[in-house]
């Protein structure tokens, strides 16, 4: 089978993590069977249409590095990929689904269609949704209604017994009565548009798509589509609805949860590698152990018997891991190029930046790798080095259990320790903090922490030792001595 897929978004909102995992997998499925994986822009409802979605769809898939083989950018064989330059097509399809019989015009105006759905609300009715009243006009009454220029809409006609199934690769056969199907829903809309079911049937058909897989949440439109593919006489393509994403709390996973859109994680520093090697995760396994995926493997890994069943829980504190994984992972030039943004939108390097800044940039590096989660962490960690001036309370050097003078009297320590601590092991730098602090009856913090904050101007700094080292013994001695200038004088 040649297999073709397809990703259809709905440009009207910004990706998020259920859409690029449905995107991802499509891409993997396709790639590891030698298919085709399509974009189609399903923008049939134009009110809530963005341009500003449509190109985060491209920017998404740029940055994750997934292109598709077909589609509005591209091209292809089976265009147009829009959905909004396809019209004529739902309109002739629509009109011969008339004809034969399956699908029939309704004249009905939203007022009658609230005062109906109201007193079925009212009666508590188990038959909510469309009374079928224009299902079965005469031909002659059609025509008079036409003619005195009422507008209608196209409706399909749902049988009124029996039973429609599709078998779905993840949940099995799924199975609905007829009667508990939407009745008659509208296929094409008085404004010549098509809905989300006729739109997307008629393409998924023309473009010879042979897999459909998509979120659960489609589910219900199922039986649906089944009969509209039935109606038109086509076989409908093999579904694979994609497991619910839930937060930690068992809810469906939503801003209450945390960042949910692509971008929101690009801004706070995840890279894609991360993204793509968590998100592969959430309803599908390679087997019950393996859990680092390049993409270049899942494009050869990636099989469709993997997908589960059970809803995948999205763990914030997983992707974190995964991100400071993949940043260790990176080269040194990989990581420059990772961490310059955040650098240059903090302000402590310029946008084309210096030899110096450079340097320093390329000295942090083993730093940075260690302990980076997020890249935009950077100024955070590695800040100091680029700083001339630190900012800080001169509160914050006083650590709990000493007094200013105290404190005063541990940096001068560590300033005249200072060409020890830079030119012994870093075994023995640590050693000498230990056993000052235990012979001055203090704690290690209390040693520790003033110099970190003299050193690196915040507290949530990289080690210290390798802080001093890498700021070197000038810089380090001057941010020592204006440290203690801060701090009372002794004897005071
Ligand atoms: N346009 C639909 C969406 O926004 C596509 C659903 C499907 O894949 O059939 O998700």
């Amino acid at each position: 089978m040649n297999v073709r897929v397809r990703y259809a978004p709905s440009p009207t909102g910004l990706q998020h993590i259920g859409g690029v995992r449905t995107a991802l997998f499509n891409y993997f499925f396709a790639k590891s069977q030698g298919g085709r994986f399509i974009l189609r822009i399903e923008d049939t409802d134009q009110t809530r249409f963005s341009p500003e979605s449509l190109q985060d769809i491209y920017d998404t898939f740029d940055w994750l590095g997934i292109r598709e083989d077909e589609g509005p950018r591209n091209g292809g064989d089976f265009g147009p990929y829009i959905q909004s330059e396809r019209l004529e097509k739902y309109r002739i399809a629509a009109e011969h689904l008339v004809k034969e019989g399956q699908a029939y015009h309704c004249f009905c105006s939203p007022e009658r269609l609230e005062t109906v759905r109201q007193e079925q609300v009212k009666a508590k009715s188990s038959n909510q949704g469309y009374d079928r009243a224009c299902r079965n006009l005469s031909p002659d009454e059609i025509e008079k209604k036409h003619a005195q220029g009422m507008s209608s809409v196209i409706r399909l006609k749902v049988p009124l017994e029996g039973e429609t199934s599709f078998s779905d690769v993840v949940l099995g056969t799924v199975v609905r009565k007829n009667s508990d199907v939407n009745p008659d829903p509208v296929i094409l809309k008085s404004d010549g548009y098509p809905t989300y079911h006729l739109a997307n049937v008629i393409d998924d058909h023309e473009m010879a798509i042979t897999h459909i897989m998509r979120a659960q949440e489609w589910i219900p439109s199922g039986p649906l589509h089944v009969i509209l593919y039935k109606a038109f006489g086509w076989t409908p393509p093999i579904y694979a609805h994609l497991p619910m994403v839930m937060g930690s709390d068992g809810q469906k996973l939503s801003k209450r949860h945390g960042s949910t859109s692509l971008v929101d994680f690009r801004k706070q520093g995840y890279l894609p590698e991360a993204i793509i090697n968590y998100i592969s995760l959430l309803g599908w396994s390679f087997d019950s152990e393996r859990e680092f995926f390049s993409r270049q493997e899942l494009e050869t890994l990636f099989y469709i018997e993997g997908l589960q069943k059970s809803p995948a829980v999205f763990d914030y504190k997983k992707l974190r891991w995964f991100n400071g994984h993949y940043i260790r992972n990176l080269t040194d030039s990989m990581l420059s190029v990772a961490i310059l943004p955040s650098l240059v939108d903090s302000g402590l390097v310029s946008s084309t930046p210096s030899k110096s800044e450079v340097e320093i940039i390329e000295q942090s590096l083993p730093l940075a790798r260690e302990r980076l989660v997020l890249l935009n962490e950077a100024p955070e960690v590695i800040g100091f080095l680029f700083k001339e001036e630190l900012d800080y309370e001169t509160s914050a050097l006083v650590p709990k259990g000493l007094n200013e003078q105290q404190t005063r009297e541990v940096l001068g320590k560590i300033a005249n320790e200072i060409d020890n601590l830079l030119n012994g092991s870093p075994e023995d730098a640590e050693a000498w903090f230990h056993e000052t602090a235990e012979k001055e009856g203090r704690k290690l913090g209390q040693l520790m922490m003033p110099a970190r904050i003299a050193i690196t101007g915040t507290k949530a700094s990289p080690p210290l030792i390798p802080s001093i080292r890498l700021l070197g013994r000038e810089k380090s001695v001057t941010r020592l001595e204006q440290a203690q200038a801060k701090l009372a004088p002794i004897g005071d």
